[in-house]
């Protein structure tokens, strides 16, 4: 299995062949695209009887050995092993079901519609992340071993993904993490997540200012490619192809859990931002996974929805993205949404090349084939069972108190948007699997206002406000936070 690049011309990528292992602390191509596999490998109706029967970790090592060739099996088994374990994922409502690692639960079968809930957010830091990044964590940690070498890395965060990437990287050997964060902008709940780790590899770093200004730094210290090269500095953001890979096992999963037979078909609604979760059923999807539809559920930031609606793409200015209350999904643009037109396109490197250069010029494309438009494949999406919805804050509210009411479970808002979509697209006789992507508790005031009462926290999350934090704070000055990186790495 080698990768390559949505952007490169097919000679280059044939001449320097990239394995998993090349590309697994990498971020983007350097021809600025993102890596995706030569060809989708299959999956036979065989393959997914046996699987049917498979713990978690045994699922994900059956289809990381098909993405990761150049990793021993036994190495690649004992990795997956080592991540998915019940005491890794416990923070299930249910004790016996945290045992599946991502349960379903059915919250409706009637008329012949069926809703079904897959949990996904019962890592440690309570959001569908963990799912991926614990996994690169033992990664890196591997990869780093064998070659005897080291990681720092660097990055921004307005919350989930910080936490869910330092929980990942603490304790782990030849890695450090420098998270920056705006100072006094994240929720108690969110910065107590983070700054009550004290293991000496993490670095929490809150930046006197807004995310903007964080991640205007990290760009910064990433354009000194000299500094970047001798601090060893990475980054393990959401186009990082392991994340995307280790999220295609609970697609897989979830058909296995609703179904009793190959012939059956599911569909998915998946909360969506930056197009990573549902880019990973996209792939479960092409690799002969049964399902039907795909539906991409955003909030008000609906960049996404309109594309799946009209067949334009168009990226929103910084003054045009909402703060919403479903916050982890409030983008601007979608760093996967290229992995997935670069299919659409028939795989036409050039096409995507000059697509994702007219987002940088022009702030968008149109596929939808009308006179003027860059091309007519939006016609073509049906073909990849693409559908989308949209959810609002009083829809979020109106979902919370109905779902609470209706099944007893308290929600966050992240699911709250994908159940409302789902509910629009769910069709009589295709369970229609919502995907949880983080427990209410993450976001208690908006629960609070939905319900007139707080969310449940998980056990050994009681008192975490309260907990001692370790922390610096910073002013947004490169140059200050270079001599940070450098004193801290030794380097
Ligand atoms: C990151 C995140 C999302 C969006 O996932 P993408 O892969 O960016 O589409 C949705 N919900 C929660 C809770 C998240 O943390």
């Amino acid at each position: 299995m080698h990768y390559v690049s949505t952007r490169a011309a097919s000679p280059a990528a044939s001449q320097s062949p990239h394995s998993f292992s090349d590309i697994l602390l990498g971020g983007l191509a350097a021809d600025g695209g993102l890596f995706l596999p030569a060809e989708y490998p299959q999956v036979t109706g065989a393959e997914l009887d046996a699987w049917r029967k498979l713990s978690y970790a045994d699922l994900a090592f059956e289809i990381l050995r098909k993405f990761a060739t150049d990793i021993p099996e036994a190495d690649l088994r004992a990795l997956a092993a080592k991540t998915y374990t019940p005491e890794v994922y416990r923070n299930a409502r249910h004790d016996e079901s945290a045992l599946a690692i991502t349960p379903l639960r059915v919250l409706e079968d009637s008329n012949g519609k069926k809703l079904v809930l897959q949990a996904l957010s019962n890592g440690p830091t309570l959001a569908f992340k963990d799912m991926a990044m614990q996994l690169l964590g033992n990664l890196f940690e591997y990869a780093l071993a064998k070659q005897d070498a080291q990681l720092n890395i660097f990055g921004a965060t307005s919350g989930d993904t910080g936490s869910a990437a330092e929980y990942a990287m603490r304790g782990k050997k030849g890695i450090r993490v420098f998270m920056l964060s705006p100072h006094k902008k994240m929720s108690a709940f969110q910065t107590a997540q983070m700054f009550s780790l004290q293991d000496p590899n993490i670095f929490n770093i809150a930046v006197e200012g807004v995310f903007d200004d964080c991640q205007d730094m990290v760009k910064a210290v990433s354009n000194d490619l000299e500094f970047k090269a001798r601090q060893k500095i990475g980054t393990v953001n959401s186009i990082n192809w392991a994340r995307v890979v280790a999220q295609v096992v609970y697609y897989f999963r979830g058909y296995l859990a609703a179904t009793t037979s190959n012939e059956q078909k599911v569909s998915f609604t998946v909360p969506s931002g930056n197009f990573g979760n549902i880019c990973a059923g996209h792939i479960a999807r092409m690799m002969g996974l049964p399902i039907d539809k795909l539906v991409a559920a955003t909030n008000e930031n609906d960049v996404l929805d309109e594309f799946f609606r009209t067949g334009v793409y168009r990226v929103r200015k910084s003054s045009e993205t909402y703060h919403t209350s479903s916050p982890s999904m409030d983008i601007s643009k979608a760093s996967n949404f290229e992995r997935f037109v670069y299919d659409l396109v028939g795989r036409d490197a050039a096409r995507t090349r000059a697509l994702f250069q007219k987002v940088e010029t022009h702030g968008g494309f149109d596929l939808s084939g009308k006179p003027g438009s860059d091309g007519d494949e939006f016609k073509l999406v049906a073909n990849y069972g693409f559908k989308s919805g949209k959810s609002t804050h009083e829809d979020r509210l109106a979902t919370i108190r109905d779902v609470a009411d209706d099944y007893g479970i308290v929600i966050d808002t992240h699911t709250a948007d994908g159940i409302k979509v789902a509910r629009e697209q769910v069709e009589e006789g295709v369970p229609m699997i919502v995907l949880e992507t983080a427990l209410a508790a993450k976001f208690n005031e908006t629960i609070l206002d939905a319900l007139g009462e707080d969310a449940e926290r998980p056990a050994g999350f009681e008192n975490i406000e309260a907990l001692p934090q370790r922390f610096v704070v910073m002013p947004a000055d490169v140059e200050k936070m270079k001599a940070y990186i450098a004193a801290n790495t030794g380097l």
